[in-house]
Parts: C-alpha cells; sequence; structure tokens
C-alpha cells in the first residue's frame, strides 16, 4: 500500500489491476485453440465509479475489442476522450438526439420499431448510415424487443439494411441470473436467445457479433459466450457471483481511503454518533474517520461495515454521518493522520468493496459506483 494519502479522503484506482483483470478475462473466453471470443468491457457509470475514460483506456491497453456504455452521452464522452474503436450503447430515452453517436461511428441498439425510427431520423441528421445492434429480450423483462416483436424489428431492421440507413452489427440480450449458475433461466433465456438469432438469421440478418454474456457468464457459462462478451464488474476485479465465481486471481481496482481526523478515549457506557445506536460496553479508543454518505459511503454501513487501521480490522461504531463517521480503534495505538482503508484489494487482510456490499445488504456493484461525492480520486 502506497503511503497515506496528504487528501482528507480519496479513491485511489489501480489501472494496473484494471489492465491485468481485462487481459485475465480474454484469456479466459479464448483459450488456446478455440475460436476467439472478442472482449467488451463496460465502463458505463463513470467506469462502476473508477473514471470511464482513464479505465476505458486501461482496457483498450489490455486488449478489450469494445467498450460497453448505457447512454449516449457517456458514448460521446469516450469519443470525446479520443477513443476510436468499437463502442456500444444501449439506453436512450425518446427524443434524443441519434446524429451525433452515429456520426461518431458508435454502435447503438435498438429494442422496438420506434427506436428504430428514431435512429433513421439521426441517420438522416447524421448523413451516415448507423452501425445498429438489436436487442431482444429473453427472459430478464426490461429492454429488448419482446418475442413477440422480435419478427417485426428484424424485418423493420433488415429493410433498413437494404435501404443503406444501417448495417446490423449485432444481436444481443442480457442474462437476469447468470450470478446463479444454476437458475433455470439461465438455460431457458439462452434458448430463447438461439431462436430469436435463427428468426434473424432466417430474414437474412448476419450481424458480426452476437452476445448475451455479462461477467458472471464470462465466468461461468461458455455457452453464452457467442461472439463477445461484456465484463464490467470482473473488470474491476470484483466478483461478479460470489460464492461462485472460479479464482482467476482478478484484483480489485479502487481502494478507498481516508485519514483520521482524531482520536479519542471513550468511557464505558459512552454512545456514538446520531441516534446513539452504539455504547461502548468497555473503555475503548475511537477514531473519526472524514467521509460520509455526502462522499457516498453507504450510510448502511452503519455499525455493520468494517475497516482498516493500522493493521487491523476496525468496525464502524454508529451511524455513518454526512461528513464522518467513527471506526473503533479497541484501545490500540492509532493517532489523527493515519490512514484508514475503508475497502482495498483484501490482500492484507483490509475489507473489499464485497465485504462493505455484505455488510451493507447490497452488492459490490452498488459500493463502487457510488462511493466518491468529494473524495479525490486518483489513478496511479
Ligand atoms: N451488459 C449490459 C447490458 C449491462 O447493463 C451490464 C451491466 O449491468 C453489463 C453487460 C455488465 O454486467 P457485469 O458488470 O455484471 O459484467
Amino acid at each position: 500500500m502506497s503511503p497515506p494519502p496528504v487528501a482528507r479522503a480519496e479513491i485511489v484506482v489501480d489501472l494496473a489491476a484494471i489492465r491485468h483483470n481485462v487481459a485475465t478475462l480474454r484469456r479466459t473466453v479464448s483459450p488456446e485453440g478455440a475460436s476467439p471470443v472478442q472482449m467488451m468491457t463496460v465502463v458505463k457509470a463513470d467506469g462502476y465509479g473508477h473514471g470511464m475514460v482513464a479505465a476505458a483506456a486501461a482496457a483498450r491497453q489490455a486488449g478489450a475489442e469494445w467498450l460497453g456504455v448505457a447512454t449516449l452521452d457517456e458514448a460521446m464522452t469516450l469519443r470525446g476522450a479520443g477513443d476510436t474503436g468499437r463502442v456500444l450503447c444501449w439506453l436512450a430515452a425518446p427524443g434524443e438526439e441519434y446524429a451525433a453517436p452515429v456520426a461518431a461511428g458508435v454502435d447503438v441498439t435498438a429494442s422496438s420499431v420506434a427506436q428504430l425510427d428514431e435512429i433513421a431520423a439521426g441517420v438522416a441528421a447524421a448523413g451516415s448510415p448507423a452501425r445498429l445492434q438489436l436487442k431482444v429480450d429473453t427472459g430478464l423483462s426490461r429492454g429488448g424487443a419482446t418475442v413477440a416483436d422480435w419478427p417485426d424489428v428484424v424485418a423493420r431492421a433488415r429493410a433498413g439494411e437494404e435501404a443503406g440507413t444501417w448495417q446490423v452489427t449485432g444481436i444481443w440480450s442480457h442474462f437476469a441470473c447468470s450470478d446463479e449458475p444454476d437458475h433455470p433461466a439461465n438455460d431457458a433465456q439462452e434458448r430463447v436467445f438461439v431462436e430469436a438469432l435463427a428468426v434473424a438469421e432466417a430474414a437474412g440478418l448476419r450481424p458480426e457479433v452476437r452476445h448475451l454474456a455479462n461477467s458472471a457468464a464470462a465466468l461461468l457459462r461458455p455457452s453464452s459466450w457467442f461472439d463477445l462478451v461484456r465484463c464490467g464488474l470482473a473488470s474491476y476485479g470484483l466478483d461478479p457471483a460470489p460464492g461462485h465465481s472460479p479464482d482467476l486471481g482478478l484484483v480489485p481496482a479502487m481502494t478507498a481511503r481516508a485519514r483520521l481526523v482524531l482520536t479519542k478515549p471513550l468511557a464505558a457506557g459512552a454512545s456514538v454518533s446520531y441516534g446513539h445506536t452504539w455504547t461502548a460496553g468497555q473503555p475503548t479508543t475511537v477514531g473519526l474517520v472524514p467521509a460520509g454518505y455526502g462522499d457516498g459511503v453507504p450510510r448502511h454501513a452503519s455499525n455493520s461495515a468494517e475497516t482498516w487501521v493500522a493493521g487491523k480490522r476496525r468496525p464502524v461504531r454508529g451511524r455513518i454521518c454526512m461528513d464522518q463517521f467513527v471506526v473503533d480503534l479497541e484501545g490500540d495505538e492509532a493517532g489523527a493522520g493515519d490512514e484508514v482503508v475503508l475497502f482495498g484489494t483484501g490482500r492484507d487482510g483490509e475489507p473489499t468493496a464485497q465485504d462493505w456490499a455484505e455488510a451493507c445488504g447490497t452488492i459490490s456493484y452498488e459500493i463502487v459506483t457510488r462511493i466518491g461525492g468529494r473524495m479525490t480520486r486518483r489513478h496511479v
């Protein structure tokens, strides 16, 4: 671990870890001798809190052929930062402007005939054909054309292709339960996807890439890899299916840390923080950590998560406040200015984002995506 930050509280992102993880995932889905599967690193939501542009550059360096984002704005931010590779975008609201992303060669997604019409308008404004991917709903019941609507979407997409409006570059869908490898929905979704591909093929569509797998499926379900996998969480070194994933040696890229503002003795019977939800059963020493829910530290970590100070796990005591919270140093020597790691790699025993997720009753996706706020972010 590098020396304590001068900043009050900071996020340190290890770009070498992202490169390592992306390279490891690529090797996993393209073992020697097998036909290669392309890698899309998902960098939406500011690279899951790691910094989208920096994470994207690290992924490209590690060989990611594709980047995946939710919004058109995110795609354009990548282009503005100089990324010229393939970028897929999958979420636009009615009325959003497609012309710029189409002109910038972003692959855009349609789930309905109405969306195809909007993209066609963007193509007319851009004066250049779109790269279009079609999404089919295989059972997540979120985005994607319903199976009932799929033939109409396919027919309209094929007609647009013949008219030179776009090229259908991909067909894809998204799993609901890939973090539960034995869940019957996985087989069912894969079956529906194969049927949808057959409908598209019969209509004359020949997409470059067919894709279904997210991180958990990339780790656990080779039958779902098709031509490409879309890996978000695992690229950042976090486990998408705790208890199920093989150990690939992925390295968490994010460390959240701060410096203790002060330490003080606490008498037995003294209570801590708003609501007095924790009371010292015996004399102890507590430390004040200068980060709170205004910095994305989840309030659900109150009385549940642990931090790491001076080589030991130190529990959060009382409620997380907007700007600060209290940890129990349990009488050990630690002083103002000492480093407190909220979560990191876990290599030395410090908590991980997964530990925080379990303490907070959520998933590590939410921990890393929401942390930040006023904290400094530093890429190393
Ligand atoms: N594909 C789509 C459409 C997504 O929305 C996401 C993230 O939620 C991913 C892939 C990546 O998922 P994961 O982070 O589990 O790899």
